[in-house]
């Protein structure tokens, strides 16, 4: 073993809040194990940050000095995974342990690159995969509230970097030199602000001057994990506090270039409004532990775009329907550029958009085929975001939910351009239909 570089800090079990009964028991099985096979076992990461915040953690994460053909020869239920750095995941059943092995240097963890330089010209991170201390695998890590260690040995807290200082003052501070280490990641950038917001820390000054001078540093990730990130910025209900953050530090242009143009052409108008309020939207649904679906916050996102693209090809002497489907083939691949999403995602979002002229028509057989139509739901709910935040014509939004909650006759009678039918509907009380200039074109021209 390498001798000790510097002595940890290290917080006895009376000195810090994690109780072993806040861990995950197969977790607590695995690192025992690996204890009475010789090896040290700690968790690290994530995970006793947020126990320390007496928080639950998404997942624990085990780092031991084992190899890992040496975990493997620890378990049975373990399979090695991973190329470039060997993982081990141990098996119960339906959950998965991680168990990774100290490594060295800083790293860049989902780069995905096979081999060259570690470094390139720039400073970034591309290769590396050599086994280190914990010491090592500390001081790689990102901010200093990831890189404390909880020992299963003694039930310490141990602590190279200074966590537990930055810990109790809420403050998240990057490892070392902050424009080295974004340099190395960019992606760390994107990281400072998911986790300013999850865990209700301030970005240490140092650590957020470089932010908007290194944004662009961002362009040389490779899309497709810069969706993941996006993804995890959006989906796990901090969405409207990290589109302020990332605005704030000229990151947000890096992620959503054409939206970002979009808005600041709008000013803070509507737009911004119809984008926060979709933020908000799905806020709330994490916290209540409904689903959200990504292609749903992409295409409120990007709406705007796509909007002012279909308008302008409308105003001059384009059909809306096909207006809006080339805005959302166009916007959609620009994006694709940056966030490199699944297939099904940008197909789903492109649904979403184009359904979005078909509400204008009422009248005739259309109301009724696009009420069967797989993304009706998905779309509606989208007319209703656009309806309550002035981007859509409430009178539209709440005939269609009549239309939804009519039966049979009653849907007849609405499409036929009658006010009410002797439906469900018609018994609810309504407000008259009033009828404003600019949601009555389609209806004129409408295949009725
Ligand atoms: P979350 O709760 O979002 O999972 P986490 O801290 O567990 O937060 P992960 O992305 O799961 O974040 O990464 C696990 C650990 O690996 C981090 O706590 C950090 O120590 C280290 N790490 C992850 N990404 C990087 C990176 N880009 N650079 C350096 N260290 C990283
Ligand atoms: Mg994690």
């Amino acid at each position: 073993m390498d001798a000790s570089l510097s002595l940890p800090r290290v917080y006895p079990r009376q000195e810090h809040g994690i109780s072993r009964s806040q861990i995950n028991d197969n977790a607590l099985k695995v690192m025992y194990r690996l204890r009475k096979a010789g090896y040290q076992a700690y968790l690290v990461g994530g995970c006793v940050r947020d126990l320390l915040l007496g928080r639950e953690p998404k997942d624990f994460d085990v780092v031991t000095d084992a190899h890992p053909d040496q975990i493997k020869a620890v378990f049975r239920n373990c399979r090695l995974i991973g190329r470039r750095f060997r993982l081990a995941h141990v098996h119960f059943g339906r959950e998965v342990i991680e168990v990774a092995t100290f490594r060295a240097l800083s790293t860049d963890e989902d780069d995905g690159s096979e081999n060259g330089d570690r470094l390139t010209k720039n400073g970034r991170i591309l290769r590396d995969n050599i086994y280190g201390t914990i010491e090592e695998d500390a001081w790689r890590r990102d901010f200093t509230v990831n890189a404390l260690y909880y020992n299963i040995q003694d039930f310490s807290v141990v602590d190279y970097v200074g966590g537990m200082d930055d810990h109790k003052a809420g403050s998240l501070r990057l490892i070392g030199d902050p424009e080295q280490r974004y340099r190395e990641d960019a992606v760390r950038m994107l990281r400072a602000v998911r986790f300013a917001t999850k865990l209700g820390f301030v970005i240490h000054p140092a650590c957020a001057e470089p932010l908007p001078r290194l944004a662009p540093l961002l362009a040389e990730i490779p899309a497709a994990r810069l969706f993941d990130e996006v993804v995890k910025l959006f989906l796990s209900g901090y969405a409207l506090q990290n589109f302020e953050q990332l605005r704030h530090y000229d990151l947000f242009h890096q992620l959503f270039p054409l939206t970002d143009e979009a808005l600041s052409l709008q000013g803070e108008g509507y737009p911004l409004t119809f984008v926060a309020k979709a933020l908000k939207n799905t806020d709330a649904r994490v916290a209540e532990n409904q689903p959200v679906a990504p292609y749903f916050l992409f295409a409120a996102l990007l709406w705007e775009p796509v909007r002012i693209q279909a308008e302008a090809a409308i105003a001059s002497g384009m059909h809306e329907i096909v207006a809006y489907q080339e805005a959302a083939a166009d916007v959609t691949d620009e994006q694709a550029d940056y966030t490199a999403y699944p297939r099904a995602i940008s197909l789903a979002m492109r649904d979403v958009w184009q359904l979005q002229p078909r509400f204008n028509y009422r009248l005739g057989s259309r109301p009724l085929r696009l009420l069967s139509h797989p993304r009706f739901r998905a779309a509606y709910d989208f007319l209703l975001l656009r309806a309550e935040t002035g981007s859509a014509e409430p009178e539209l939004a709440e005939w269609w939910t009549q239309f939804q909650a009519a039966d049979e006759a009653g849907q007849k009678a609405m499409a036929a351009g009658q006010k009410t039918g002797s439906t469900a509907a018609s018994r609810k009380k309504r407000k008259p239909r009033r009828r404003g200039p600019s949601s009555r074109k389609s209806d004129v021209a409408t295949d009725a």
